[in-house]
């Protein structure tokens, strides 16, 4: 956004003409005509004619993209507040869509701001009703606000400050919710400014300090990232940056950084044409630069709440400075930047008008959202949270009764809360208070709330269901290392109850020896020495079921050759479209269903098994739950052949599961093979386990099984990469 303060009309007819929308220029003339003579001789307090306020609204519309009528409504929108001109005469001479806004925004200014939350939350509640009838009506007043944040040091200093809370608790949260991140950072830094002087300062100052380097580090990895990718991919566009003043600000205190430990505070772009060429990009940055592990966010397949799209990595620089890279498409981009806005450029034909008109939707969908959920809400303040929320949708963060601020994912609970104060605070809770109201301790918390933990000395300690509802493996490991020391006798038992369930459910019964033999093998890692220790491990879950659980059965069903027990047939949906494409011999029409154990794709050799009630079951024929030779089995005839139909050369959709030895260059070495093979990727995610290892998932396009194999055994020649399932 163009930082210049004061503004002629000169420059408005500047970046009207430069832009590529058609305006209708008599009508926006005649809008300065009146403003500049109803305004007459008004001054701000910079001394400047008040003419250039307005001007300066009318150019930020513009940038945005906005139309004729909101850069018109921009000119005018102080007219009826602050001159003799009214409503009436407005609308004679520009019609009701134009008066309209101006009326919306002069409502919306004569709304008080008080930073008391229940009388916030009603004010806000206004807003938002104004919006949902015109959503320009607050972008008219975002770029009003703007400027006169940027306009701020004349204001006393009292003004300045109400100004800057405002601006920080109302306008940037709505700015951010609308996907307007141009708006929504300039506005938290112009605030920040006023709100915490020295911290500002000392942040600004800092990044003085590094200027000269900062730059000749983005200007270098520009232009090597460019000259790269340009080598593979047409019409890529790389741009570099530094993080805002606020963004560091909050990260250095809400999560207790310091700038060195802040990684994205240099961040570049690159934007690209599709989205397939997002990943390819993903794979040749992540060639040439080490990523950092758990950096990865996908929020191509996964986007934010505010429509946000792009493919986010943090990766090592040559000089070992690290940075943030950003991969998205130019209509991503347009999202990114303008947000709610950048539906006015697909309005005035920029691009088709229908995904436009969408996200359009989606959007105004959420302010009506807010007020239906409000209305049903008791509180009013509930309000304020759900917009305030907005403002870290990963994170929420809550107060103690003291004013400490404790910070937690989304979905945590009470539980959660009380284990990150302290692990003695979370086995002594008898029950918790939620401002000042007493709540169940499996409430999820929301930011902003104050949690009170009640804690008693006479308390059993926790409860295992408890593990089942925390959100932090804090919790978790504080929770299983109480029974681990405090209740082996009971860890005993339950885990017995647990082993004897899931060996029911699969129907597996074994001998004594051989389930002693069974423990043994399990408990070997946890340092169990007799079957009661990998009991009580099992019951306090340092060794977790439904992890060994595949392996006993695949080793039990091959000792037995058995078939495992038919599970709840919820894949069948999923294999719909292949089911059409088996034939078996001998019968027409009957129930398929695909087996779990080696999940057939079109391609593999197969055949059928009929059970009893249940159709016939398609294996592959290499499935170790086939018997070898057939006639070996006690039932041969039940086995039948079966055989796949039509096209099998057909492309398909699938997930592959990478199980890898965990070290750095990893992602890289896997997303550069996948761009070798020109594949589609449709999503990509990494995540580190506790032993060392991590797991890469990546859903791509894939013709036919022969490619897939392809595939596969490319992958498994990545160094470290231990295996691979299509999940
Ligand atoms: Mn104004």
């Amino acid at each position: 956004m163009n930082q210049g303060v004061e503004k002629t009309f000169d420059d408005l007819n500047a970046l009207l003409a430069r832009s590529e929308h058609d305006y209708d220029m008599g009508l926006i003339r005649r809008a300065y005509d009146l403003a500049l003579s109803a305004h007459g001789d008004q001054k701000r307090l910079s001394g400047t004619p008040y003419i250039s306020h307005p001007v300066a609204v009318a150019c930020i519309l513009v940038e945005l993209g906005m139309d004729t009528e909101s850069v018109c409504a921009g000119l005018l929108h102080d007219v009826v507040e602050d001159t003799k001109v009214d409503l009436d005469q407005l609308r004679k001479m520009f019609g009701p869509e134009i008066a309209g806004l101006v009326d919306g925004v002069t409502k919306m200014g004569r709304i008080p701001y008080t930073s008391r939350e229940q009388q916030q939350a009603e004010n806000i509640r206004k807003m938002l009703i104004a919006m949902s009838e015109d959503i320009r009506v607050i972008i008219i007043k975002l770029a009003d606000r703007l400027h006169n944040m940027r306009t701020g040091e004349f204001w006393a200093p009292a003004k300045q400050r109400e100004k800057a809370m405002e601006s920080m608790e109302v306008y940037a949260p709505i700015a951010h919710r609308l996907g307007i991140s141009a708006i929504k950072e300039e506005l938290e830094d112009l605030s920040l400014r006023y709100l915490d002087p020295y911290a500002y300062q000392e942040i600004e100052n800092n990044l003085a300090l590094r200027r000269d380097e900062g730059n000749a580090f983005i200007n270098r990895t520009r232009e090597a990232l460019q000259a790269r990718i340009s080598k593979m991919i047409p019409n890529v566009y790389v741009s570099g940056r530094v993080k805002s003043i606020y963004g560091i600000y909050r990260k250095m205190f809400i999560q207790g950084k310091s700038m060195d430990q802040i990684y994205d505070i240099y961040a570049v772009r690159v934007i690209v044409d599709t989205v397939n060429d997002c990943y390819n990009v993903l794979g040749i940055v992540h060639d040439m630069y080490k990523p950092l592990p758990n950096r990865f966010k996908d929020y191509i397949s996964t986007p934010k709440p505010n429509m946000y799209q792009s493919l986010h990595t943090t990766v090592i620089g040559k000089d070992g400075i690290p940075f943030e890279i950003q991969i998205r498409t130019w209509e991503m981009h347009h999202t990114a930047e303008y947000g709610i806005a950048a539906h006015w450029k697909y309005k005035l034909g920029m691009k088709d008008g229908k995904s436009g008109k969408d996200t359009m939707e989606k959007r105004l969908m959420w302010v009506r959202q807010i007020l239906e959920d409000e209305r049903d809400s008791q509180d009013a303040t509930d309000l304020i949270r759900s917009i305030k929320t907005d403002l870290a949708p990963e994170e929420v963060y809550v107060f103690t009764p003291k004013g400490e601020v404790i910070n937690l994912p989304v979905g945590a609970t009470v539980i959660d809360f009380a284990y990150a104060i302290h692990s003695a605070v979370g086995n002594r809770m008898v029950g918790a208070k939620v401002d000042r109201r007493m709540v169940p301790i499996t409430t999820v918390l929301k930011t902003g709330q104050i949690v009170e933990i009640i804690t008693s000395k006479e308390t059993h300690g926790p409860s295992r269901d408890w593990l089942k509802i925390v959100k932090t493996s804090e919790a978790r490991n504080k929770i299983r290392n109480w029974f681990k020391k405090e209740k082996r006798d009971e860890n005993i038992i339950e885990g017995k109850n647990e082993l004897d369930r899931e060996f029911r459910r699969n129907g597996i019964s074994m001998e004594d020896s051989e389930l002693e033999a069974l423990l043994l093998r399990l408990g070997a890692k946890q340092n169990c020495t007799t079957p009661d220790d990998v009991y009580a491990a099992i019951g306090y879950g340092g060794i977790q079921l439904w992890k060994v659980m595949p392996r006993i059965k695949e080793a039990y069903y091959k000792a037995h050759r058995a078939e495992p027990r038919k599970e709840t047939p919820t894949r069948q949906a999923a294999h719909h479209r292949a089911t059409s494409g088996v034939v078996v011999d001998g019968m027409d029409d009957c129930l398929i269903k695909f087996a779990r154990c080696c999940n057939p794709l079109p391609g593999d050799e197969i055949i059928g098994f009929i059970t009893r009630g249940y159709g016939v079951s398609i294996h592959k024929k290499s499935c170790s739950n086939v018997p070898h030779p057939i006639e070996s089995c006690a039932e041969p005839q039940r086995w039948v052949a079966a055989h796949w139909v039509g096209n099998v050369k057909e492309q398909f959709q699938t997930t592959l599961e990478l199980l890898a030895e965990d070290r750095s260059g990893l992602l890289a070495d896997v997303t550069q093979q996948l761009f070798n093979m020109k594949l589609f990727i449709h999503s990509l995610n990494s995540r580190e386990l506790k032993d060392g290892q991590a797991v890469i998932t990546a859903s791509i396009t894939v013709n036919g099984l022969e490619h897939l194999q392809n595939i596969v055994s490319r992958l498994k020649s990545v160094n470290g990469v231990t295996s691979i399932r299509r999940v």
